[in-house]
């Protein structure tokens, strides 16, 4: 059996979903689970009704109508207006009117899964419908009956024991029959919460079922023709890597490649599925394949991470930087769910590049500042290069200054600001 993932660009407007349909109709050639995100920027805007409701600043309602349009426009672009899957979506709909109409009691992170998670539950119905109408045998799924999560909510970890065994007992005799769509980025606790695994999460849910179906491969369909050597953002000429081992995809999407979600690979690496990466805008084309292979980087590959801030810390009194400090700072980043780009320690200093997230660092510097002096530069750059050499790196330092440098045998990272003209 196989594994498709569509993201929510995949998945934006009516004809893309028509695209989805086709593909999945012309490229399985097994039985087959598909995974799908929320449309476009559903997230996005989920997040923005969760704040507002939590914040109660009054739009909540209104941004929801104005999603609820976006909705209403595709599903009449795909369907005779007497199709189920008008109240199917409606009624979807109110479980956040539900919420919205209470004054919040609980906490945001919990607020935050249960009304975003609402993004995926849609796409699928109307995915899954549209295929059904289409005139494939398909079956919705809930992932929150399979992916089984603690509750740690915005970002679940997987009980993997009992998430492999509900899905190897219920769902292959679902795909003997049915193509089955069900929605990434969203599980469960033991209690039936819903939670989320964290943005950018359906490529893991993806490798998830993949895992436990033991599953032949795994195709992630994107908008760009693979895993490129550089954002196109970022190079006016990128070049197609088609062969790509595990090591060098975890190092790649560790470092910040947005390509694939760095918890995607790992579980993929431990069963020897391959993952396959491949544009949805021209299908024929074979993308790239992530697997077991002693195959380095044909090229070299390049991260940019803009919006930096570079952190210095070193204990008030001098000392060294000890265990006891560590802990204490790690905990600090832990807490503000702040994750750390680049890290450095010397005796007495301890330095790291985070993104700019606003509020959360705020809050970090607040409370290391009790404790320790800190410096902070920020509007900075980080840029990663696998697989270096002196060509590449002065490559991308044209009109820029070096704050810190990390070199090992295969990955140079440097910190850098613009140079003062
Ligand atoms: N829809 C979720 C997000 O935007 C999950 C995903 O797209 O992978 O974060
Ligand atoms: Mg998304």
């Amino acid at each position: 059996m196989q594994v498709f993932k569509f993201g929510g660009a995949s998945v934006k407007s009516a004809e893309n979903i028509k695209n989805v349909v086709s593909i999945v109709e012309k490229y399985r050639d097994s039985s087959l689970l598909v995974v799908v995100s929320a449309m476009g920027k559903t997230t996005d805007k989920l997040v923005r009704i969760t704040d507002s409701y939590y914040k109660q600043t009054g739009e909540a309602f209104d941004l929801l109508e104005s999603l609820k349009q976006e909705h209403f426009d595709v599903l009449h672009a795909l369907f005779p207006a007497d199709h189920p899957v008008f109240d199917d979506i409606a009624n979807t709909f109110v479980e956040i009117e539900w919420i919205l109409e209470e004054e919040p009691q609980d906490e945001y992170e919990y607020l935050f899964d249960q009304i975003v998670s609402v993004g995926e539950l849609l796409s699928t119905k109307i995915v899954a419908a549209y295929s059904s109408y289409m005139g494939q045998p398909t079956q919705w799924v809930d992932a929150r009956d399979f992916i089984l999560t603690d509750n740690s909510y915005r970002e679940g970890k997987v009980d993997w024991e009992k998430t492999e065994e509900k899905i190897r007992k219920e769902l292959p005799t679902i795909l003997d029959e049915y193509i089955v769509v069900t929605q990434g980025f969203i599980g469960s606790t033991t209690e039936n919460f819903t939670t989320t695994l964290g943005r950018e999460g359906s490529d893991y849910s993806a490798a998830i079922f993949a895992a436990s179906l033991n599953a032949e491969n795994i195709t992630i369909w994107k908008d760009v023709p693979g895993v490129l050597n550089a954002d196109p953002k970022w190079f006016d000429k990128t070049e197609l890597i088609p062969e790509l081992s595990y090591t060098d995809a975890i190092e790649l999407t560790y470092y910040g490649a947005t390509v694939i979600h760095p918890k995607t690979i790992k579980p993929l690496q431990n069963k020897k599925i391959t993952l396959n990466v491949r544009s949805f805008v021209n299908p024929e084309e074979p993308g790239t394949q992530i697997k077991t292979t002693n195959q380095t980087l044909p090229v070299p590959s390049f991260i940019f991470k803009v919006n930096q801030v570079f952190i210095n810390i070193q204990p008030r009194d001098f000392s060294f930087i000890v265990e006891d400090n560590f802990s204490h700072i790690f905990d600090a980043f832990h807490k503000n769910r702040i994750k750390i780009n680049m890290m450095h320690n010397s005796a007495i200093s301890f330095s790291v590049a985070v993104d700019d997230t606003g509020e959360n660092v705020q809050s970090l510097l607040e409370q290391l500042e009790k404790r320790y002096k800190v410096s902070v530069e920020s509007g900075l750059e980080l840029i990663t290069i696998r697989y270096y050499n002196q060509q590449t790196i002065d490559r991308v330092l044209v009109n820029k200054e070096i704050i810190r440098e990390l070199k090992d045998s295969y990955t140079c990272q440097m910190l850098v600001k613009d140079k003062d003209e």
